[in-house]
């Protein structure tokens, strides 16, 4: 299985003949194995659900019709029945005399799931312990229900027979709500059903099912929802909409039908989680400024461009809402509608209505809108009607699927939009990403790896004073070291120079060096290189969501000079040579960014080049690393703990 050596393996086997032991204890208790790391090897190749389990979704019942001390010796749960099928939960789910035992004993098909010894103990003490102390909570006044009740807003009268399917369901929904997930796929595999769910952008497996639950889960997924229950041959939409700890939180079902049976995926929609301040986006200090200015400006054109899922929709929300405070009329055409804001007049386009985009663009424009947000420029049409508002005076704001921002520029032009048109109506331009944050948790610092830190092309590291941070793992993060996402930007402000070269159809790269030399443009890359400096994120995570790494042209900044761009505090010399280089003539070709000298370092040893980092080097600054005053080291927690403070926000798409 790839997880032990051969030599191990032996090791054990010869233990299993001494002592008569089962192969799987041996390897746990002598630790060559992690137990959940076996249980999902054996669950693979026997086929067998790997079952969360939680006593809420149990039918205790069961249990009480077992002897406790049986249960606990032979590591096994019937957990619930339905379909006349009893699945139980065992610690080994090839010991065959027990399944007989337990057929005999409940007097039905038995089908197996599998759990670890220790869940199952933990079940168990759950089980009986409650039972014994549900009396005299009950008199104390507490409530004995731990989970949070998904009250269905359209509740569904159900049976008793369906009250476990809907347990699990209350399960699977409550979970993924407490963890934080944007979605949770239910799939039907040959043997078994999964279910996962999307945190962060991440897929985790949550829990496995006893494959003949799938059917009755997604009966009752859809009765919610108002589906056609019969119809399984066509993919179907839905909605629940749900309150949770006073909260309502509406969710997008989508069934899908395929070869082992139909998925379901469930989009959570938590109002409270997207209407987030601009504050919290995630904007560098510069960027942040550059942004509350164009949104003050009468009018122009927005455009936030991104691949699906890099939280673009948010960003515009978030702006909108500022806006909203300002006495303006603002109206949204939308596909679909995700998050309902009052004030707005909101629109959902929809094919099947009949109406074209355009038409329903122009209808749109007759509302006398102040400001306008076209959820996607789909065509050369939609592009054509949203230029035109721009240009009679609305602020329009809108998206695109562009790599960065002068792609979305390019593709105006490519949608056939007249230059001219093009640079008198675009403001603003914001290319974005969503990265994990590093969990506050366990917080902890390290050195990068050379090739890692290549990617960024940053001049020079001093990693006396510049500092990198990862989670380490903890229960927090579920041991992924990450909890919530935020953006890293690139902000494209247009000016003189910038719309000369769209007029002249300049390339991309054309625009963007122009960008570099005029603006000081700060790159995805550098904003996530500044990032994780101030201990939010990893280099790793930011590599992880920018693809084409290597494309930059320009010379790299130093990490101070990438941290002084970002927070805004450029020498005066810097702000000069910017002013200098603006005045030249847009066809001239650029000025290469003037590289300052970096400022003397804290400690004495000289900053380290990382283009020419060889392993060694890396090594001694670890050692630095770790000799370096603890004083110090607080010092820089400390700041990094109150960035964390100011953006605990998780954005969701
Ligand atoms: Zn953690």
């Amino acid at each position: 299985m790839g997880l032990i050596s051969e030599n191990t393996l032996k090791l054990a086997l010869e233990n299993q003949v001494n002592k008569g032991d089962r192969l799987g204890d041996i390897l746990i208790r002598e630790h060559l194995v992690e137990e959940h790391e076996f249980l999902r090897v054996l669950s693979l190749q026997l086929g067998i659900p790997r079952m969360q389990i939680r006593k809420e979704f149990l039918d205790t019942e069961l249990s009480m019709k077992c002897n406790e001390k049986f249960l606990r010796n032979n590591y096994i749960i019937p957990a619930f029945k339905s379909e006349g099928i009893l699945t139980c939960v065992m610690a080994d789910p090839l010991n065959s005399q027990l399944i007989d035992t337990m057929i005999s004993m409940f007097g039905c098909e038995v089908e197996v799931a599998i759990a670890s010894k220790t869940e199952i103990m933990a079940t168990i003490d759950q089980i009986f312990s409650t039972t014994k102390l549900a009396g005299d909570l009950s008199k104390m006044g507490f409530d004995d229900n731990p989970v949070d009740t998904i009250l269905m807003l359209d509740e569904v009268k159900t049976t008793k027979d369906e009250n476990v399917i809907v347990s699990i369901l209350n399960f699977i929904l409550s979970d993924a709500i407490k963890d934080g997930a944007s979605d949770i796929h239910i799939e039907p595999r040959p043997t078994l059903l999964v279910v996962r769910n999307r945190i962060d952008g991440i897929l985790y497996r949550k829990t496995d099912l006893p494959k003949h639950i799938a059917p009755l889960l997604l009966s009752r997924i859809k009765a919610i929802c108002g589906l056609d229950v019969a119809q399984k041959r066509h993919p179907q939409d839905g909605k629940i909409v749900s309150r949770i700890r006073g909260r309502e939180i509406d969710m997008r079902v989508g069934t899908y039908p395929a070869e082992y049976g139909e998925n379901v995926t469930i989009r959570i929609l938590d109002r409270q989680a997207v209407l987030v301040d601009l504050d919290k986006l995630g904007f560098n200090p510069v960027h942040k400024k550059k942004f509350e200015e164009v949104l003050t400006y009468p009018s122009g054109m927005i455009l936030v461009t991104g691949p699906t899922g890099s939280g673009k929709t948010t960003t515009l929300y978030s702006a909108i809402n500022h806006l909203r405070a300002m006495n303006k009329k603002i109206i949204t055409i939308e596909d679909p509608v995700e998050y309902t804001m009052p004030g707005i007049t909101q629109a959902q386009f929809n094919v099947a209505s009949g109406i074209s985009y355009e038409t329903f663009l122009k209808a749109m424009m007759r509302q006398d809108p102040d400001v306008i947000m076209v959820g996607e420029i789909r065509d050369s049409t939609a592009a054509e009607v949203t230029v035109q508002a721009a240009l009679t005076g609305h602020k329009v704001f809108s998206t695109f699927h562009t790599e960065d921002t002068t792609g979305a520029l390019l593709r105006l032009m490519d949608m056939g939009i007249e230059t001219f048109l093009i640079s008198s109506t675009v403001i603003c331009v914001i290319a974005q990403r969503l990265i994990r944050k590093n969990c506050p948790n366990c917080l902890e610092t390290y050195i990068p790896p050379a090739e890692t830190l290549n990617y960024f092309k940053v001049r020079e590291i001093d990693f006396e004073r510049h500092k990198f941070y990862r989670g380490r793992g903890c229960h927090a993060c579920r041991n992924t070291g990450y909890r919530g996402r935020i953006g890293i930007f690139e902000v494209l402000t247009l000016n003189d120079t910038i719309r000369d070269a769209i007029l002249m159809r300049k390339t991309s790269s054309e625009i963007r060096r122009l960008a570099r030399s005029t603006v000081g443009i700060l790159s995805m890359m550098e904003d996530g290189f500044y990032k994780s400096l101030k201990g939010v994120s990893t280099l790793e995570e930011v590599l992880r969501v920018i693809y084409n790494a290597e494309s930059e042209t320009w010379a790299g900044r130093t990490a101070d000079e990438i941290i002084r761009a970002c927070e805004g505090l450029e020498s005066a010399e810097e702000m000069s040579e910017k002013s200098q280089s603006a005045n030249i003539p847009a066809p001239q070709p650029a000025k290469p960014v003037v590289i300052k000298p970096v400022a003397k370092p804290v400690a004495q040893s000289a900053p380290i080049e990382i283009k020419s980092a060889e392993p060694a080097k890396v090594d001694t600054a670890v050692n630095k690393e770790q000799k370096s005053d603890t004083t110090g080291k607080k010092k820089e927690e400390k700041s990094s703990s109150l960035w964390f403070s100011g953006l605990d926000v998780d954005i969701k798409l």
